[in-house]
């Protein structure tokens, strides 16, 4: 295959049912994609996502540029060869990381600069240079280098780091274009849309970023802490405002029931640390709510984790033994509660897809917050 594509199969409403064809294999959407930060989702190995059934993951640019750098992930071939995973990744450009995790970072119109928060040294991002690095590190699908700010940023703020996100996302697409290929499997940039929660500036952002006519589209700078309703209608008003052809992903979102409301809302793609950073704080999503395993109600409680569940969690071991392992300290608690969220985010995703498929989703959506709980 020379590039990566992408196929709407069918919409229910708003929701859509595709397939993003890569190098490394289809991935059916809606997906969820597994963080490896570092080139590992924590605690799990690439046989894990497999038997998981994932078909895509994120890692991070940023921890992958500092640690084990570029070269070190190039010289075995790239990241899918470094981390043995056959099917497809997305990198992020490493800007968001910049700005949450560096111990300085200063943003102007040519990029970013930054010092490490392992050893204090200095570093600059470029919209060229995240490019050339995603491009190395080998991701199937990258992403320009954009400037997301905290909710509650000044308008102004917003303007400027609309304008600049358009200015770099046609400097990233200047390096190689939109489809490209480093190793011998294509890979393609996708475009990131900011402007906060503001209409305008969305309208805007999106005019200039779908004008360069990127393969794919984000959407950036949500879940950076404004309200969960403010989220919902950006969403909602992206999907107007984005090429119905084009796959979309939301980047950072969420919990199970935002991920449900802004598949609805017309979103294929979707990344976030909750399901493994919650699990290694003890919290499992199950099919009822969240789960908090440290608890002292789940004592004594002999049930699995999520009786519903099919995981081989569920099927083996209980909510006493799970608490008494997080209670303890031990690793394989982190690694139980990791894999089984990780099998109810994917199994959610699958059950959207069909119920989509099958033209129920309002019905199916109806029936999953009829039995949840969101607290
Ligand atoms: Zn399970």
């Amino acid at each position: 295959m020379d590039r990566i594509r992408f196929d709407l199969l069918g919409c229910d409403g708003r929701a859509r049912r595709g397939e993003l064809t890569t190098g490394h294999g289809k991935v059916q959407t809606p997906a969820f994609m597994p963080v490896g930060t570092r080139g590992s989702v924590k605690t799990l190995g690439s046989e894990d996502l497999e038997a998981l059934g994932a078909e895509i993951a994120l890692a991070n640019t940023y921890h992958l540029y500092l640690r084990p750098g570029v070269e070190r992930v190039a010289e075995h071939g790239g990241l899918h060869r470094f981390m043995s995973w056959q099917g497809a990744l997305l990198t992020d450009s490493g800007g968001y990381q910049v700005h949450s995790l560096a111990d300085l970072n200063v943003v102007d119109d040519e990029g970013v600069t930054f010092r490490s928060h392992l050893d204090g040294s200095a570093h600059r991002f470029t919209p060229e240079s995240t490019t050339e690095i995603q491009a190395r590190i080998g991701a199937d699908v990258i992403m320009c280098l954009d400037q997301c700010l905290a909710a509650g940023s000044e308008r102004a703020a917003h303007a400027v780091a609309v304008r600049r996100t358009s200015a770099w996302a046609r400097r990233c697409r200047d390096v190689h274009g939109v489809h490209f290929r480093t190793y011998d499997y294509p890979q393609a940039l996708f475009g990131i849309v900011q402007g906060g929660v503001d209409r305008e500036l969305r309208q805007q952002s999106s005019a200039e970023i779908v004008a360069l006519d990127f393969p794919g589209y984000a959407i950036g700078g949500l879940a950076v802490g404004e309200p969960k309703p403010a989220m919902l209608d950006t969403v909602a008003w992206q999907d107007e405002l984005l090429p119905r052809e084009r796959p979309r992903y939301l980047m950072g979102v969420g919990y199970p029931e935002d991920l449900v409301r802004c598949v609805s809302r017309g979103v294929d793609l979707f990344d976030c640390v909750l399901p493994t950073r919650n699990a290694r704080n003890g919290m499992a999503f199950t099919r009822r709510g969240r789960v908090v395993i440290k608890n002292a109600a789940y004592a004594g409680d002999g049930e699995a984790l999520d009786p519903e569940c099919a995981c081989w969690v569920c099927q083996r071991y209980s909510r006493a033994y799970i608490r008494h392992l997080h209670q303890a300290g031990e690793i394989l608690g982190l690694r139980l509660v990791t894999y089984h969220n990780l099998f109810f985010y994917l199994w959610l995703m699958r059950a959207m897809g069909a119920a989509i498929e099958a033209k129920r989703f309002d019905a199916w959506q109806a029936e999953f917050f009829a039995g949840y709980s969101v607290t």
